[in-house]
């Protein structure tokens, strides 16, 4: 059985009144041995160190007293000592009385020495002690013996053994320790460097296994004799299966990055997110305009984001021999989409978290893509390091698209060539007819009024028939153009901010191929206009993409801005303004005639047409060209509520 003491305070707590009691009963035990020691050295003719005997009071007042008591016993007895002396044998001569006093003033000194280093030392065990019931962790201590000497709180804690139950019994049979790794292990670095750290698994009361992150130290006495263990631990059971948890869904987070057929990328918007503080902190409060009036910003922006991680379906898609060739700046895959980098930075500013749409990228051999992506920000506290982007090529998609409705234009143009053939011979026909009519009609007039007496009747009658005939022609001219210019098919609100940016998307692959900036000035509290959306989507389409046009020749910034305000005539007037060739003077007067271009491939219908649509609108359409180059279109509409009103 140990030979050590339990330090543990539920051992401590229940002697602590008898302790104070024996106490009280060594210190008078020693104050009357100090007495009667006295009265012996004293009062009798004893030629002996009855004085010696004052080492057993130093030593009973040690056993019970404080550092004081045992000062002032000590010093009391060599007092008494030292009087006793000098009242039996009056002033100090050397003699064998003499050496007995020094002998026994010695002794005495001797033991309140030791007994004040002795009560020193066990201050500082009592203090480590308590510091061992104070810490969190569990703390035991087993002998060589592997039974239990020493058990804190924490050990009840982690254990659910109480020190009462785990004293004195080994440890091994309580905890059922299992080590990862072999046990020789642990036990060589114990008994080799006095220390051993590492996990195991122990067994609680209840049956269930923790998992202890244990630190082991070997103590030796002062032979160096290896006496006891210490063992600390703390429970880490809880963070090693969250851990286990957070490894599990990284791999399978992984597994889905890396094996998926959809391209993935993980970017890093920490610089960009940081410019954006220190703006803010600048006191800018509006990003969206902030980013409208400096451009710039977004093409650096662009250049700060990194691309952090991609996936093996975007090293395929992008032409990569391994993924090291795509990490780095974004700008190098995206020139020119600045436009949809801008939405993105919106979002992710505004901290909105998806975003969304299809733009272009430049694949490491140069080729152009058409993508979709969506961005996801990841969830939980704001992470700017780690954005993750989901990109699906739809390049070939797109082209096929592009021949389907070129082949459709084409078609549409061939039946429209076709259909104005077969609509000029009907015109000739019909309106043949009647002209014939109308110049028999004419003649014959004639010929009444120039007799020598003219026929008035007569001339009247053949008048009479030519004005018929004219208006049958006429007829013939309105129901013709009445075909031609397509009533509206309904009449509905519609937002024109979403109309235009729908505009503008389809518009996106020109926009960006001729690098230009467009400023689409529609506040969605513009008021609403009323009309057939489809039809008007043309006009503003043909508009933006004459526009386009007129500026892919020209030198210098290329400006298309779309704007929408309300007119003076309670309506909406739009206008769309380009930095293009202006529209050229020769046809300035006919420009919204049928036929009428300067583009070799063009038809010159799309401006009649928009034309025509706008006035069934009951709006009207007109150009101007701009003072510094450009030219604008601007057309009106009718307002939705004043539509209602009227109704
Ligand atoms: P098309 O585009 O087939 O030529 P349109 O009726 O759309 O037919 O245009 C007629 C002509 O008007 C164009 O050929 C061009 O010369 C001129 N035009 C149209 N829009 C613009 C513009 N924004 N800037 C300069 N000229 C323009």
């Amino acid at each position: 059985m140990s030979r050590f003491r339990p330090l543990h305070s539920h051992a401590y707590a229940p002697v602590a009144r008898p302790r104070r009691l024996v106490a009280g009963v060594l210190m008078a035990a020693g104050t009357l041995l100090a007495l009667g020691v006295f009265l012996v050295d004293t009062f009798t003719p004893l030629q002996s160190a009855v004085a010696v005997v004052y080492v057993v009071v130093v030593l009973l007042v040690a056993a019970s007293g404080s550092r004081r008591a045992i000062l002032g016993a000590t010093i009391g007895c060599l007092v008494l000592t030292a009087v006793a002396y000098l009242r039996g044998h009056g002033w100090p001569e050397v003699d064998a009385s003499m050496l007995r006093c020094a002998v026994s003033l010695g002794a005495i000194g001797i033991t309140g020495v030791l007994a004040l280093r002795n009560h020193e030392r066990m201050l500082t065990i009592a203090g480590q002690a308590r510091l061992i019931e104070l810490t969190h962790d569990s703390i035991f201590v087993r002998d060589m013996d592997d039974v239990i000497v020493l058990w804190n709180g924490g050990a009840e804690q982690l254990y659910g053994w109480t020190a009462h139950e785990a004293l004195g019994r080994r440890a091994g049979d309580l905890l059922g320790t299992a080590f990862p790794g072999e046990r020789g292990e642990a036990d060589i670095a114990l008994f080799g460097a006095g220390r051993w750290e590492g996990e195991v698994f122990q067994r609680h009361r209840d049956g269930r296994i923790v998992i202890v992150e244990a630190r082991c130290a070997l103590l030796r006495d002062e032979y160096g004799r290896a006496r006891v263990i210490l063992e600390a631990g703390t429970d880490v059971t809880e963070r090693r299966a969250a851990t286990a948890a957070l490894a599990d869904s990284e791999r399978r987070y992984r597994s889905m990055f890396e094996t998926a057929r959809v391209s993935f990328w993980e970017e890093d918007y920490s610089l960009v997110m940081d410019r954006v503080d220190a703006l803010r902190a600048q006191g800018m409060t509006d990003f969206a305009a902030y980013i409208e009036a400096h451009p710039e910003f977004v093409t650096e922006a662009c250049s700060l984001t990194q691309v952090t991680d991609v996936n093996e379906a975007a090293v395929r898609m992008l032409g990569a021999r391994c993924r090291e060739d795509l990490i780095g700046p974004l700008d190098r895959l995206l020139p020119g989409s600045e436009r949809t980098f801008a939405r993105v930075l919106l979002k992710i500013v505004d901290g909105s978290g998806v975003a969304e749409g299809e733009t272009y990228l430049y694949n490491l051999c140069g080729e152009r893509l058409t993508v979709l992506f969506a961005l996801n920000m990841p969830l939980g506290p704001a992470r700017y390091d780690r954005v993750l982007v989901s990109v699906v090529d739809i390049t070939e998609r797109k082209r096929t698209e592009r021949a389907v409705i070129a082949m459709q234009a084409e078609l549409a143009q061939a039946a429209r060539v076709t259909a104005l053939g077969e609509m000029s011979a009907s015109i000739a026909h019909e309106v043949n007819q009647p002209l014939a009519a109308i110049v028999t009609h004419g003649e014959a007039s004639l010929r009444w009024l120039r007799r020598p007496e003219p026929n008035i009747d007569e001339a009247c009658i053949a008048i009479e028939r030519v004005v018929r005939d004219a208006r049958r022609a006429s007829e013939v001219v309105h129901r013709v153009r009445s075909l031609a210019s397509k009533e509206p098919r309904q009449h509905v609100r519609f937002d024109l901010a979403a109309l235009v940016e729908e505009c503008a998307q389809l518009l996106d692959g020109e926009i960006a191929l001729h690098r230009i900036v467009l400023r689409v000035d529609v506040g969605r509290d513009a008021p609403a206009p009323r009309g057939d959306r489809v039809q008007l989507q043309q006009v503003v389409v043909n508009l933006m993409a004459n526009a386009v046009r007129a500026m892919s020749t020209v030198s210098g910034p290329r400006h298309l801005v779309v704007r929408a305000r309300a007119d003076a005539s309670d309506g909406l007037l739009v206008e769309v303004e380009d930095s293009g060739t202006g529209i050229p003077e020769h046809i300035a007067p006919h420009l919204f005639d049928a036929f009428v271009t300067t583009r070799g491939e063009g038809m010159g219908m799309g401006l009649a047409i928009c034309r025509s649509t706008v006035e069934s609108h009951g709006g009207r359409l007109w150009a101007t060209n701009r003072p510094g180059g450009g030219a604008t279109f601007h057309f009106t509409l009718p307002l939705a509520e004043a539509a209602e009103a009227h109704a």
